[in-house]
């Protein structure tokens, strides 16, 4: 088994350098999370090395170098960088994640361009992977990859983290490619997300794009289950809080404090991009210094703005606006002993960002957007024996974590101006407490213990899907039921109809059965050996309509009225339904547009099958607790089905049915197929080796699954035929 890490970048800079290459290991946090596994696996990364090698020799030296450490390149031309990475992922999927909706640029060849990319990743990761291996595939750049990779081998786990936010359903449905991109992610075991918001989003744009439904934090596809989490991604705590002892930092720090001593220290470390609200933030800083001339002459903003992505369009000027806005402010408040706005446009060295961290009285950290925010996090872990006050925009993930930070609304400009007033202010005393829990959060949730969680969270919905893909019946299983069926003298052969015998049709009244449906059970009825019933929940009318003519036994309603040797007989007699339960589901059909009531003599069922998964999850909970009261005076049960709410009797159910068929006659061989929440009552009610099949998703109650609903008639057919 080998863990193989899969994300746009590896973490290493191959540079050409006088015709030779230079490779320099890049320790992003990620690294180091990985690096941390308490786990005694071997790992592989694959991903773009970071150089446009365009030579095959180049190519071959560089792979020839980064085998060694098991390093896997994926080569990018210009071009794919140009339309892959800067189109699809950088100026497509990275502002609609970060809710810049105008920036969003459509360009059908950057989308060909994605997944054409994402489909070399693929093939890096045919070459390394194995069954049993586990994947773990990194952000947005990557979506399409884990269904890519289940279809090349199911028989891996497939993990998949979103490092950036995912956006409401309402602004991601823009997205043409959206069934794609989300079809791409649930190829994969685990989808995981910094916080519970960006998982709820996930989980709503996926139920109303695809169509399908969510239990909680889990969706069963047809032959596995797919479980989404949120797993917020923290630092490595004790290389930041152990900073300081390192002789080049603690230098750095005196010097700073030294020339500073008098001044109060803003800190402000971003890369540059529009999503980190550097422009409000400025403005904030204006206003405050606009509006408490108190504090001139002893309050400096150090802006720190590391270059990034320039050669995307919505970046260049972002840049200049900047540069005039600290122009301006500067302008305005400087004088000889003072500069308000200290700007940095490079990135720092380790030591000197730690001294930065270390000494700063205040952090002030306030995208419009951010996934998670780790400089807000190394922060807090600088800071071993000196005060600060972190300032935190509610629209970094780190924020739902950093409950103890000041925690402000960062399109708010005032808000941040008297966040910086009340961080001046705070009493020591109030900002060691506060400190003190927060280091208490960062120091817990660390790197190493999220890439664990994740990992240990996907092998358990692996080992859960291993069990489950068990059922599916395979062909050795079908030997065993057809030596069974052809080896047996008294058969009973149990078979729903919506869902198992028919496809569902969004009108229920179409489901009217195939030829191929009614020359199946007549192949079936032919046999003496056997006896066929048809147990439905549909009224009897329509069952004796549609199957009547057939020599076999229909159950309706759920066995409330059964037919045998051709007379149909009721179990009870027929009652009026209260007219309060009729008038709370007409009201119900009312009020809930595409959804139907469908009145029988034994049962009443409210459909939604066409219903938005939201409000129908709303209905659906309002329905019961207004039937609760009525249905328990009148002894009915309420149960939920697929994509139905059903009220009836209780002493009829499948089960009750079974218990029928089982009274004064013995059998040596049952067959039992459904696909519902109601079949699960017949699957429980058959004895012991009864071949119970459970159609379309997964069933803990029968012992076999068809993933297919179209594979059940040759199926039937296969096993009458004995072929
Ligand atoms: N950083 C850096 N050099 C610098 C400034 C920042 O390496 O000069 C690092 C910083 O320590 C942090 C990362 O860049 O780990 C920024 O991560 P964050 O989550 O805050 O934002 P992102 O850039 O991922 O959007």
């Amino acid at each position: 088994m080998k863990l193989i890490i899969i994300s746009n970048r590896l973490p290493v800079k191959a540079t050409k350098i006088k015709g030779s290459y230079r490779f320099a290991r890049s320790e992003g946090g990620l690294t180091t999370g990985l690096d941390s596994l308490d786990m005694n696996i071997e790992r592989h990364w694959i991903g773009w090395p970071g150089v446009d090698a365009k030579s095959d020799e180049d190519q071959e030296t560089i792979s020839r170098h980064l085998k060694e450490k098991n390093f896997h390149p994926v080569f990018l031309s210009k071009k794919e960088i140009k339309e892959y990475y800067e189109g699809y992922s950088n100026s497509k999927l990275w502002p609609l994640c970060h809710y810049f909706f105008t920036l969003i640029q459509h360009e059908n060849s950057h989308w060909e361009s994605y997944k054409r990319v994402n489909a070399m990743f693929a093939d890096a990761a045919k070459k390394v992977m194995e069954p049993g291996d586990i994947v773990w595939v990194q952000d947005y750049q990557l979506m399409l990859l884990p269904k890519m990779l289940r279809d090349i081998n199911p028989n891996v786990s497939i993990g998949y983290f979103h490092h950036i936010p995912f956006p409401s359903y309402e602004l991601f449905r823009v997205l043409p490619e959206r069934a794609e991109l989300l079809s791409g992610l649930l190829g994969a075991d685990l989808v995981a997300f910094h916080t519970y918001e960006y998982m709820r989003h996930f989980i709503s744009a996926a139920e109303r794009v695809l169509d399908i439904n969510f239990e909680l934090d889990e969706v069963r596809l047809r032959e596995r289950v797919v479980r989404v989490d949120a797993l917020p991604m923290g630092i490595n705590y004790n290389l930041y809080y152990d900073a300081i002892l390192n002789p080049k930092v603690a230098r750095i720090a005196y010097k700073l404090k030294k020339d500073y001593r008098d001044h109060k220290i803003i800190l402000s470390v971003d890369r540059l991009d529009y999503s980190k609200g550097i422009l409000h933030r400025l403005k904030g800083f204006a206003q405050f210094l606009e509006n408490n001339p108190e504090y001139w002459n002893r309050v400096s903003l150090f802006m720190i703005i590391v270059p990034s992505r320039d050669s995307v369009e919505s970046y260049s000027g972002l840049k200049t606006k900047i540069d005039e806005t600290i122009g301006s402010i500067n302008g305005i408040y400087s004088n000889m002993n003072w500069t308000p706005v200290h700007y940095f446009y490079h990135g720092f060295s380790f030591e000197e960002l730690c001294a930065m961290y270390h000494v700063a009285d205040i952090a002030l950290v306030t995208p419009l957007r951010d996934g998670m925010n780790l400089v807000a996090k190394e922060y807090i872990a600088a800071k071993r024996d000196t005060n600060g006050v972190l300032i935190l925009s509610e629209m970094a993930g780190a924020s739902i974590e950093l409950i103890d930070a000041l925690i402000i609304n960062p399109n708010d400009t005032t808000q941040i101006e008297e966040a910086i007033l009340k961080a001046l202010k705070m009493p020591d005393a109030e900002q060691q407490e506060r400190m003190k829990w927060l280091q208490k959060r960062v120091s817990k949730q660390t790197v190493n213990k999220w890439a664990g969680d994740f990992i240990r969270d996907l092998k358990a919905i692996r080992e859960r899907n291993m069990s489950l893909f068990s059922k599916v019946l395979s062909s050795d299983y079908e030997e065993e039921i057809k030596r069974s069926y052809r080896n047996s003298k008294e058969r009973l052969i149990l078979l729903d109809y919506d869902g198992t015998l028919s496809p569902f049709k969004p009108k229920p009244e179409d489901a009217v059965p195939t030829d191929e449906i009614l020359e199946t059970l007549r192949l079936l009825a032919s046999d003496s050996r056997n006896r066929v019933v048809i147990s439905s929940g549909r009224d009897h009318n329509t069952l004796e309509r549609w199957l009547g003519g057939l020599n076999i036994g229909l159950a309706a309603e759920h066995g409330a009225f059964y037919k045998d040797n051709s007379e149909w007989n009721k179990n009870t007699p027929p009652k009026e339904w209260e007219e309060d339960i009729l008038g709370i589901l007409q009201q119900f059909v009312e009020r809930t547009p595409r959804s139907s009531l469908e009145v029988k003599e034994t049962a009443l069922v409210w459909h939604y099958r066409k219903v938005d998964a939201w409000l129908a999850s709303i209905r659906v909970q309002q329905l019961i607790e207004s039937l609760i009261t009525p249905c328990t005076r009148e002894h009915l049960q309420i149960m939920k089905g697929n994509k139905i709410v059903e009220i009836k009797y209780p002493e009829f159910t499948k089960g009750s049915e079974v218990n029928r068929l089982l009274k004064n006659r013995s059998y040596d061989f049952i067959l039992a197929m459904g696909d519902d929440v109601t079949d699960e009552d017949m699957f429980n009610a058959l004895p012991a080796g009864s071949y119970t099949i459970k159609i379309g998703t997964l069933s803990e109650n029968a012992r076999f699954n068809l993933l297919n609903q179209s594979d059940t008639l040759p199926f039937l057919r296969r096993v009458a035929l004995g072929e």
